[in-house]
């Protein structure tokens, strides 16, 4: 089962994947925590990438298209994956399909988190997460248990993206809405979509994502 994941900035999309991951056994591929590991090691892509997530841009296709072709061969990917946060513009979608071409796969669903801009601007910039497990957390919607330890590991240690900012969240949704929206009608097309309404809560979410993965193909 290969899936896409569509969603603004703070749709739950990271939460969404991990959780489909496990329940399915396929791989969650997401770029920005690509990104953010060449960043961490200072490599030339994420000297590039850095200054462009700050300011909330997207980084250039063709940079992004080389990461993803890397990963898609991995054993995890063999009973498929799940692509959170790539495509982003339509060429990379068209990409996306030459790429599977070659491999001989192809998508089984994409799915569109829907969600209201402003309460992903309030969601983003309260987010934080254990530097240890990756847990995420909260200010007022999930904050761990005892203040300041991790509720999954114990840390004590938790970061802030760099870019969950009220300022950057506002260009990064901007940018969705230019280039990330127009990919919809383009998987519409060919009748692999299914839009789910992403304003509930995480649980309420990851069972209509799971209906819509289950649910027989309408194209
Ligand atoms: P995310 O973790 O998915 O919110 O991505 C964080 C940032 O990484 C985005 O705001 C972009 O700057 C960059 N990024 C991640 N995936 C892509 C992509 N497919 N195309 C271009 N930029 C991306």
């Amino acid at each position: 089962m290969n899936i896409v994941l569509l969603g603004a900035p703070g749709s739950g999309k990271g939460t969404q994947a991990k959780r489909l991951e496990e329940a399915f056994g396929i791989a969650q591929l997401s770029t920005g925590d690509m990104l953010r590991a060449e960043v961490k090691k200072g490599s030339k892509i994420g000297r590039t990438a850095d200054t462009l997530m700050r300011a909330g841009q997207l980084v250039p296709d063709n940079l992004i298209i080389a990461l993803i072709e890397t990963v898609l061969d991995d054993e995890a990917c063999r009973d498929g994956f799940i692509l959170d946060g790539f495509p982003r513009t339509v060429p990379q979608a068209e990409a996306l399909d030459v790429m599977l071409e070659t491999k001989a796969l192809k998508l089984d669903r994409v799915l569109e988190l829907e969600v209201d801009d402003e309460a992903m601007v309030e969601r983003i910039s309260g987010r934080f997460t254990c530097a240890n497990c990756g847990e995420g957390y909260h200010d007022s919607f999930k904050p761990p248990q005892t203040p300041g330890v991790c509720d999954v590991c114990g840390s004590t240690e938790f970061f802030h993206r760099a870019d969950d900012n009220a300022t950057t969240v506002r260009e990064r949704l901007k940018a969705y809405h230019l280039q990330t929206e127009p990919i919809s009608a383009y998987y519409e097309k060919r009748g692999i979509l299914t839009r789910i309404d992403g304003m509930g809560g995480m649980d309420q979410v990851t069972k209509d994502l799971t209906k819509a993965i289950e649910a027989q193909p309408q194209g």
